[in-house]
């Protein structure tokens, strides 16, 4: 008689779960992956506007792990096992075509997330998983082992291993509202505090929302706290909102922020960083001489995109009827310091529910990293955001869930 194969339960049918439950497949294991959604890969649906960067070139492990600001030690093991490259030869090799852009950032060739969700449905079917539509509700243990999880229709289903795969709580409509972290506790886990990571941030000045919806392009930012320190500098894009500020370079500004209780950050943007203070006044004073005798409201068209003109006019403390030909040297140095400094207060992150990622989640000291496997309960597994780990904006954060999904798949 043929031995019965082990049979795995992978919850939550994102990254990190399909991933895992083709990987535990492909060992022959019987394995069910169940996902409360009616689709799979909703979050990933939305990734990378819709374009999914699915990882990173970046060379190598050091690398990699680098990318990760929170426990990527952890992940060690993770990605030898499983790194970018071998992702990207997987991907390639179930017929997804990738390019990579800016920053070593890996794209699905045709610009459709879709297509990654595809080749990931092709992995699960070439390696025999089972899709079930269903929301789990409770992973049960005795004696310190797994033996089945129930679902919310009263459905039981008995198995030697669990791979939690739930993600974290950011964006919930995704079907990530946190339930890994329930079900992390109810089996003796410790879960770290939950923040946002990768989040829009809130801006003290109202003059922000009179620019709302403005996106800048080719910026520098600098970030500083109360003692005037230099914390994070960057190069890239914005956007103004409603409540302050987003966009890549914000995003990525918000990992380095933390109390903000006990900081007072201050975020400066360098509208023109390509231009020295004495190029930009040349240039200035080039525009002040072509519309000498226009009123300065109207002088500053050429030099700026028309939402942020009323804004920059009204810090630059310039009367906006002045006409150009009397606004003197001083007003005209203190114009050049406000596009070269523009300067606002941070008052908090956006709420976790717009963060692109959760930072914290199962502390890791309770994980096996080199199996994903739980120290307390034989043949539990976590995989993906549902960890405390969270990396930096660049592909990280899906190769995090790849690695450790494929990781947990090999060992359950
Ligand atoms: C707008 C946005 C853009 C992003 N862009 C990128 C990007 O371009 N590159 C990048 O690297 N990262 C990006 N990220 C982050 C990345 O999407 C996540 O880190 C990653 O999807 C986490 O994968 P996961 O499988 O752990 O969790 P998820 O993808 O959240 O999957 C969890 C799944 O579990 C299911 N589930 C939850 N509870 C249950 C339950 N009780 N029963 C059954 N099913 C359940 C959920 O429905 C969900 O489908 C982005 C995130 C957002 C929000």
């Amino acid at each position: 008689m043929l031995p019965i194969p082990k049979k795995v339960v992978v919850i939550g049918g994102g990254a990190a779960g399909m991933i895992a439950a083709g990987s535990a497949g492909s060992r022959g294991l019987e394995a069910l992956l169940i996902e409360k959604n009616h689709i799979l890969g909703r979050k990933l649906l939305i990734t990378g506007k819709g374009r999914c960067n699915i990882t990173n070139t970046v060379e190598d492990v050091e690398g990699l792990i680098g990318s990760i600001p929170v426990n990527g030690k952890f992940l060690y093991s993770a990605f030898y096992t499983f790194s970018n490259h071998d992702l990207i030869e997987l991907f390639n090799g179930l017929g997804l075509e990738t390019k990579v852009e800016r920053g070593g950032r890996v794209f699905p060739a045709s610009d459709r997330s879709n297509d990654v969700v595809k080749v990931l449905k092709k992995y699960l079917k070439n390696n025999n998983v089972t899709v079930i539509k269903g929301e789990v509700k409770e992973v049960v243990s005795d004696n310190k082992k797994v033996s089945r999880v129930v679902l919310q229709d009263g459905r039981t289903i008995l198995c030697d291993s669990v791979i939690v795969t739930t993600g974290g709580i950011s964006y919930p409509l995704t079907g990530s509202t946190g339930d890994g972290y329930r079900f992390a506790k109810e089996n003796g886990h410790r879960v770290t505090p939950l923040k946002p990571a990768l989040v829009p941030l809130e801006i003290k000045e109202g003059w922000v929302r009179e620019a709302q919806g403005l996106s800048l392009k080719n910026i520098s930012i600098d970030i500083f706290d109360e003692d005037l320190k230099k914390i994070y500098s960057d190069f890239g894009e914005m956007i103004f909102t409603h409540y302050g500020v987003s966009g890549p370079v914000i995003l990525s500004a918000s990992s380095y922020l933390d109390d903000f209780k006990k900081h007072d950050y201050r975020l400066v943007i360098d509208l023109k960083p390509a231009l020295s203070e004495e190029q930009l006044d040349q240039r200035i004073l080039r525009d002040f001489d072509k519309h000498a005798n226009k009123i300065f409201s109207n002088s500053l068209r050429e030099l700026l995109p028309q939402k942020l003109i009323p804004v920059i006019v009204k810090l630059s403390n310039i009367p906006p009827e002045k006409t150009v030909n009397q606004i003197s040297k001083s007003e005209r140095m203190n114009l050049v310091s406000l596009l070269k400094n523009l300067g606002m207060h941070i008052k908090r992150f956006r709420p976790i529910e717009e963060a692109i990622v959760t930072s914290g989640g199962v502390a890791v000291d309770e994980v096996n990293p080199s199996t994903m496997e739980s120290k307390l309960v034989k043949g539990l597994f976590f995989a993906g955001e549902v960890l405390d780990v969270n990396g930096y904006t660049g592909g990280f954060n899906l190769q995090i869930a790849f690695s450790t999904g494929y990781l947990a798949g090999l060992n359950c």
